[in-house]
């Protein structure tokens, strides 16, 4: 079968890697993709959500599978769009409908449906420009830290956690009142401030039936020790030691089965990706947040533990026949440290040369995301370059072989984080 996949990270590196692993893969597109997905398939120069030239393009070239990375084209409607346009019926798109999708692309929707569904979430309030003061006055007499989040989607920086009233009352403020975030903030969800540590659950569903996948934790801040600015994640792991068959249990009975269930039961196709970011508090779960497709640098380190064929998995997924497989896992623990130009999450230079990328071996992937070829060479085109994925018998060993590796690929600017996994290695 000929697919495409949209993106162009280390995510959709990580999945273009997996598919074409699957005898069933005839010809694998990438959208647009990157220097790293060219040595799996053939880039095409499209861009995720131009959903007309995506129609063309698949019709032109006989897919018969569209693999979304990101939440963009998903959030946008691509599902709805294929269902909707009778040459497109037959081309299932792995991911949720919009309405799924929402689940990502709105807070207080997430909110809302976890209420109905009595899924466990830190406590919260919903308001707009029509309960603007009543706001404010809730903020003023809120337990400290206050955690702010604008509604919509607004790359990763739309929730501020703040131990100051003033300061919390001014971003409200912004947010509905300045539109900081446009549309993405005209509401606001003000939600109780949950102490634990967290980790990102992943699950694969049909709509009925759901496979989980390994569990992975990811580092989000810039600086050692989870300091300084967010970024799109630093490095991750897998799998997560406090993620246990007891906690597990807790997730799958309270959290993922609620989840399929209420989506059903409400009517909301979705058959994809369903990302659980998860906080345990002392032991106990509660979501954060819903993401509607993999997380990255998750994938990164997911997809070389996942044992199964994916597209065999993706195959199942139109008819609702996940229920037929079973999951393997690599009992190895995968590590990967994200490889950043100087400066990201802020400004950063660009087209510097990289060099040192070894051949990928069994225990070793370097998966890219802002990179790109020019003629021979690997140049950086982004903040956040490359993923060195290691596999190990332990987490502290394949960490130590992503550093190795870290420190002897080369570009202008290079950072990376040396303490990706530190709580879990003495
Ligand atoms: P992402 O970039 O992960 O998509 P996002 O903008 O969708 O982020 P959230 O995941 O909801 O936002 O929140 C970002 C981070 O803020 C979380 O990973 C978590 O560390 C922290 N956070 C969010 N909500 C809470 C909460 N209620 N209590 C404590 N920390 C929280």
């Amino acid at each position: 079968m000929n697919i495409l996949l949209l993106g162009s990270g280390g995510r959709e590196h990580a999945l273009a890697w997996k598919m074409t692993q699957s005898p069933a893969c005839s010809k694998l597109f990438i959208a647009p993709g990157n220097a790293g997905t060219a040595q799996h398939g053939t880039n095409v120069n499209m861009a995720v959500s131009d959903f007309a030239a995506i129609r063309d393009f698949c019709l032109d070239n006989e897919i018969s599978m569209v693999v979304p990375g990101s939440e963009e084209p998903l959030v946008n409607g691509i599902y709805d769009y294929f269902r909707q346009d009778e040459a497109l019926q037959h081309i299932p798109v792995i991911g949720p409908s919009t309405e799924g999708a929402k689940l990502e692309g709105s807070k207080a929707f997430a909110k809302e449906f976890m209420l109905r569904h009595n899924i466990p979430t830190a406590a919260y309030r919903e308001f707009s420009a029509g309960n603007f003061e009543e706001g404010v006055a809730y903020l003023r007499q809120h337990s400290l830290p206050i955690v702010l989040k604008a509604d919509g989607l607004a790359a990763g920086k739309g929730v501020v956690i703040t131990s100051d009233h003033d300061e919390a009352v001014q971003e409200f403020t912004e947010m509905i009142q300045a539109a900081k975030f446009g549309d993405a903030s005209r509401k606001v969800v003000i939600e109780q401030f949950l102490t634990g540590i967290e980790c990102s659950v992943f699950v694969l569903t049909d709509g009925e039936h759901y496979k989980l996948l390994p569990v992975a934790k990811d580092y989000k801040r810039i600086g050692e020790g989870d300091t300084g600015l967010n970024t799109g994640g630093m490095g991750a792991v897998s799998p997560v030691p406090f993620a246990d068959a007891v906690f597990m249990k807790q997730v799958d009975e309270q959290i993922i089965r609620p989840t399929v269930k209420g989506l059903a039961k409400e009517n909301i196709v979705y058959q994809g990706f369903i990302f659980f970011g998860l906080i345990s508090v002392n032991g106990a779960p509660y979501v954060i947040e819903y993401n509607c497709r993999m997380g990255d640098p998750e994938t990164e380190v997911v997809m070389p533990r996942l044992q199964n064929d994916l597209l065999e998995l993706f195959a199942a997924v139109p008819g609702r026949e996940l229920g037929k497989f079973e999951v393997f896992e690599d009992p190895r623990a995968a590590t990967t440290v994200m490889l950043v130009s100087g400066g990201y999450p802020e400004a950063y230079e660009k087209g510097k040369e990289i060099t040192g990328i070894p051949e990928p071996a069994k225990d070793q992937l370097v998966f890219h995301a802002g990179t790109k070829a020019e003629g021979e060479k690997v140049l950086t085109s982004g903040g956040r370059v490359l993923a060195v994925t290691s596999l190990a018998s332990d987490l502290q060993v394949a960490l130590a072989h992503s550093k190795q590796t870290a420190a002897r690929i080369s570009f202008e600017g290079k950072y990376y984080r040396r303490d990706i996994g530190y709580e879990f290695v003495s």
